[in-house]
């Protein structure tokens, strides 16, 4: 379990689908992208009959496991400073500033705490003169997008995070900080009280057609739609959508056990900041206040995984190196253990291309959301939602109009490639990491 999770509140007992029914619009999965559209669709069809069926809890999947980054700018992992050609980033802003506005008038619509969703902005941190270089590449590329940032030097490094360690960061205003499991809870409390039907630990286990409907069963019900939402990002490739062209990544994080008064005077510096790594491969790291007292949350190391799954081993053993980047960053901390630590799943394209858009007649797709999961699986569920009810928006038909993923090569070619692939970038961020 996560630590985001696990400081709240357990949730009320799970209602799971236990029946046979009909809907106007189902959903499979309910996290960023399937909660978007669970909202987006009761928007366009304000007493239509909505279900979402989620294989486990709200918050348990990647969407409560992420550092909680809801970054309105280029994020490209797949580029050495996040960015791609000018025009298509241009695109990716309104895109996904979009998204963040949409996520922010659901917080308010549905009165989430501020913990939940903090406009914070976020600073892309260098420790290395590469780092510094990458940033300074990063920080022309905003400018030749018209695009705002702030210089910090190191000084104003050590005065927000009270380490030493870096030399320079990049500071963009745009991003919201959240608590990933506080914002996915509350957005599927609100939609329950808008009549949306949301049943957990029910998996999807077999989807079909059935006439002009689909037809897709749990392990104890049954649901026909005519029209179905596929918000499952990776796990597309489990209902035969999608073969050899999604890539499964398993991002590794841990989360400190709370700084006491006298920790969190060793440490100093502000009390709540977000820092992206200058290098794609390197540490997020965030210190976050609110449920669960102040702690640190640290995020590095990637894995290929075409299984979609880690074993409890993997994730204690890459974690070691979350203390290890810990202990670089705030030697003053000596002592602070990793209160929990966990892995979740990405799913990337060769081409960093979603794939969204109707698979086959009434079966909607809003998965692949390359690294951004937060902002591009909500602009997708957005889009797969008007593209459903024949409303696509501008962002919708720009969705459309994107490449499809292309091909990756077979394994264990895939396996080879890519692991090598990670390892090298890895090492490549040296002091980043
Ligand atoms: C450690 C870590 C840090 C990250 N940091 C960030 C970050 O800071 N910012 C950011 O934007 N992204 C981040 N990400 C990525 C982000 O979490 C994902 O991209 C995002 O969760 C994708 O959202 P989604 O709704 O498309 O898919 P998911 O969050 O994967 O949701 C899909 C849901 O579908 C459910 N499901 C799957 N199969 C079935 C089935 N058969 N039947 C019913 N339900 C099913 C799953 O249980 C899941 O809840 C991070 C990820 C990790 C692991």
């Amino acid at each position: 379990m996560t630590a985001w999770y696990a400081v709240l509140d357990a949730p009320e007992a799970a209602k799971e689908l236990e029946d046979q029914a009909t809907a106007d619009w189902l959903i499979i999965g309910a996290g960023f992208a399937g909660l978007a559209a669970a909202r987006r669709l009761r928007q366009l069809d304000p007493s239509g009959r909505i279900v979402v069926l989620e294989a486990s809890r709200v918050g348990l999947g990647p969407t409560g496991r992420n550092s909680g980054f809801m970054i309105d700018l280029p994020h490209n992992l797949q580029a050495s400073d996040y960015g791609s050609a000018i025009d298509d980033d241009r695109e990716q802003i309104q895109r996904n500033r979009a998204a963040i506005a949409f996520a922010g008038q659901a917080v308010a619509d549905y009165g989430l705490s501020d913990e939940a969703f903090v406009p914070w902005g976020k600073v892309n941190a260098a420790a290395s003169e590469a780092g510094d270089a990458h940033n300074r590449s990063y920080g022309a590329h905003l400018a030749a997008l018209g695009e705002d940032s702030q210089w910090l030097d190191a000084a104003d490094m050590r005065a927000m995070t009270g380490s030493d360690y870096y030399r320079s960061g990049l500071y963009t205003p745009g991003t919201v900080l959240i608590q990933p499991v506080l914002y996915a809870r509350g957005l599927a409390e609100g939609l329950q009280r808008q009549a949306v039907q949301i049943y957990e630990n029910s998996p999807v286990v077999a989807l079909e057609r059935a006439g002009n409907s689909w037809k897709v069963c749990t392990p104890r019900g049954q649901i026909q739609s005519p029209r179905v939402i596929m918000a499952v990002n990776g796990h597309a490739n489990s209902f035969g959508l999608f073969k050899q062209r999604l890539i499964h990544i398993m991002l590794y994080a841990s989360m400190s056990a709370p700084l006491d008064e006298a920790a969190q005077k060793a440490l100093g510096g502000q009390d709540f900041w977000g820092i992206t790594p200058s290098d794609p491969m390197g540490s997020s790291l965030r210190r976050v206040k609110g449920s669960g007292g102040h702690r640190l949350l640290m995020r590095n190391r990637f894995s290929y995984e075409p299984s979609l799954a880690v074993d409890e081993a993997k994730v204690q053993r890459l974690g070691l190196d979350h203390d290890l980047a810990l202990e670089r960053r705030f030697p003053m901390l000596a002592g602070l253990k990793m209160q929990y630590r966990w892995a979740g799943r990405l799913c990337l394209s060769w081409n960093s291309a979603p794939a969204f858009g109707e698979a086959e007649p009434g079966l909607f797709s809003a998965v692949c959301q390359n690294g951004l999961g937060s902002v591009q699986g909500t602009m997708a569920g957005m889009g797969a939602a008007e593209l459903a009810a024949g409303q696509a928006s501008e962002h919708a038909r720009g969705l459309l109009a994107a490449p499809s993923p292309s091909l990756i090569p077979p394994e264990p070619l895939s396996w080879i490639g890519a692991s090598a692939a990670l390892r090298w970038k890895e090492w490549r961020a040296g002091p980043e990491l």
